[in-house]
């Protein structure tokens, strides 16, 4: 796979996924905001693993950014073999009298950057014959939960089709569905999680190296855990109206105060 880029590298399973993949001596390019803490990681993974591991500050929802990380992606000089489109947060209102402005960032973060990065990066490997590009969706993309179920059933399909387009190029589309991973996402989105049992949870580490196995064998769709298989092909099978019914019954409980807020 060679080079990765990985964006939202600063923290949870992009933090993760750099480790990772600097283990199995892959040069990294980190992408995200954080500069400080993208520094920090670089200069870890450059000593404990002996790669190359380059900084690109970006924030995703500016235009600009994401163009300098797709000519990143172009680069012929240091090509990239695997892209990962990791970057993402919870956004965390109600549609109806929500902020718009969020709404469009969630936008620009998880649907419109992953759009012109796969553009770039598709384009670039198909050239060469060889490459990866790993979305990272989720299993909420199956649900009925606002407008984030509607970005990652966006990325699921996106996805979908772009490994139909790249059969027999040489470059495989893989789209990862995690379900609740410890990360800081919940904590970033100020989400209460607090009622939910710990069978739930994932760790970081499970979700990556099943991620980054299934890419190796250019599986298509990959969900991390028997538990979150077992429950999307259930999903799949249930009427609409009881993922709705799901849906109604997840906001009821994050809404419910809780200790925290006696
Ligand atoms: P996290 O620990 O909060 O990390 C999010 C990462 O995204 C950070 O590195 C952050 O970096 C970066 N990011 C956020 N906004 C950005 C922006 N505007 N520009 C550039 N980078 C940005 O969350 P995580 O759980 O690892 O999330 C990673 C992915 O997994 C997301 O796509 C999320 O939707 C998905 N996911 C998570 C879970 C879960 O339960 N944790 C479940 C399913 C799917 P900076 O702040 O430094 O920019």
């Amino acid at each position: 796979m060679g080079t990765a880029l990985v964006t939202g590298a600063s923290a949870g399973l992009g933090l993760e996924f750099a480790w990772q993949l600097a283990t199995a001596k892959h040069d990294v390019v980190l992408v995200a905001r954080d500069e400080e803490r993208l520094t920090r990681l670089a200069a870890q993974l450059e000593a404990a693993a002996g790669i190359r591991a380059e900084v690109l500050v970006a924030d995703l929802t500016d235009a600009d950014d994401v163009a300098r990380v797709a000519d990143r992606l172009r680069s012929d000089e240091s090509p990239v073999g695997l892209l990962v489109n990791n970057a993402g947060f919870g956004i965390n209102q109600e549609f109806v009298g929500g902020d718009l402005e969020r709404e469009l960032t969630a936008l620009d973060v998880m649907v419109r950057a992953v759009l012109v990065l796969s553009h770039a990066a598709a384009e670039a490997m198909v050239a060469r014959g060889r490459g990866a590009i790993l979305n990272v969706g989720s299993v909420a993309a199956l649900m009925a939960s606002g407008t984030y179920s509607a970005h990652k059933a966006w990325v699921r399909s996106f996805t979908e089709g772009l490994a139909v387009e790249l059969k027999d190029t040489g470059v495989t589309a893989t789209v990862v569905n995690p379900g609740f991973t410890h990360t800081e996402f919940h904590e970033r989105g100020r989400i209460d999680m607090s009622q939910y049992p710990e069978i739930v949870w994932l760790n970081a580490e499970d979700v990556v190296a099943t991620a980054l196995a299934d890419v190796r064998r250019g599986v298509v769709i990959s969900t991390p855990s028997t538990r979150y298989r077992t429950m999307s092909a259930l999903v799949r099978i249930a009427p609409r109206s009881a993922i709705r019914a799901i849906g109604r019954y997840r906001r009821a409980i994050e809404d419910a105060p809780t200790d925290a807020d006696a």
